[in-house]
């Protein structure tokens, strides 16, 4: 589900999570473990403020496992705790209970020390659409619960879903936009499936994704479309198209006369990617986003 996004919008989400900050203990950021800085809101320091908060890269069962843990060290060079889930199929329920309790720890041991039981840890979950916020709230809550819809213009009653016996979790979780305006990240969140490949040329988007394989994953790329030799320099445009035309070809994407329909070629790279077919892949190290920092 994609959210047009437009200044009234952002204004409505981003008052609806400072309402909702006031009735929480900590915050999970919820970002895509392949893609964390592109699918991470460009505002979100000034909007969480100084909340305790634990970043958790979802879908890290489709991530290089070498690129999250360079992530990991990169948050924590921030002072944040990252911890890589896999809200869909993995169970770290108690790990996130425990790293939140701890974020959360000074107010217990205060409460403990005044004689109180200390209260549950209250949590919000926060991220752009299509990360996994429903996935994790079912998997916290550790059952099925509705979906609301990524809606931000819709309120309804709060309620705290019970996670073991420390800990609650806000129902309705904080939707955030991305930083759409800079066009390489609507090409990463395109190419994982956060927006609609749609909102942009698909040709454009699987082009950008043989590019970036070529360069950090070319064996792979090989290996699944039985490419014998990838262009020595992937910045050749026409040497690039030429792979994703062999790809075509591999797959049956041919239109009349035997020539390949590159849409349906990029539509097929894509779908792969997506279902981590070509093994697990990130589109974006710490080291991109501190080349993009310095120009
Ligand atoms: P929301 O819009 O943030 O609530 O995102 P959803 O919870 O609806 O998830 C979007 C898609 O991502 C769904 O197809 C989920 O099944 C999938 N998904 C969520 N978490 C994971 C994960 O950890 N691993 C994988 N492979 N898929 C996930």
């Amino acid at each position: 589900m994609t959210i047009q996004w437009f200044p009234g919008h952002m204004t409505r989400a981003r008052r609806q999570i400072q309402e909702k900050l006031k009735l929480i203990d900590v915050v999970i950021e919820l970002l895509d473990a392949r893609i964390p800085m592109s699918s991470r809101n460009p505002m979100i320091d000034e909007i969480l403020q100084n909340k305790p908060r634990l970043v958790l890269l979802n879908k890290h069962d489709l991530a290089d496992p070498a690129v999250t843990a360079e992530w990991v060290a990169y948050f924590a060079d921030k002072g944040l705790q990252a911890l890589p889930v896999d809200s869909a199929n993995g169970n770290q329920t108690k790990d996130i209970m425990v790293r939140c309790k701890e974020l959360f720890g000074d107010k217990i041991a205060t409460q403990v020390r005044k004689g109180i039981n200390p209260r549950p840890v209250r949590a919000l979950i926060v991220g752009i659409p299509n990360v996994g916020k429903s996935t994790l709230t079912n998997r916290l809550a550790g059952k099925k619960i509705a979906a609301t819809g990524d809606r931000p213009g819709v309120t309804k009653g709060q309620q705290w879903i019970k996670v073991g016996s420390e800990m609650e979790l806000l129902d309705t979780p904080g939707i955030l936009w991305p930083k759409f305006e800079d066009q390489m990240v609507g090409m990463r969140l395109a190419a994982t499936g956060a927006i609609k490949e749609e909102l942009l040329n698909i040709a454009d988007i699987a082009l950008y994704v043989v590019r970036y394989l070529t360069v950090h994953y070319g064996a792979s790329l090989q290996e699944r479309f039985s490419i014998e030799k990838l262009p020595d320099d992937p910045q050749d445009t026409d040497a690039m198209i030429e792979v994703m035309e062999a790809i075509g070809r591999k797959r049956g994407a041919l239109i009349s006369g035997g020539r390949v329909d590159l849409e349906k070629a990029s539509l097929t790279i894509l779908r792969e990617l997506r279902a981590g077919k070509m093994g697990r892949i990130s589109l974006e190290s710490p080291s991109d986003v501190r080349q993009s920092d310095a120009r």
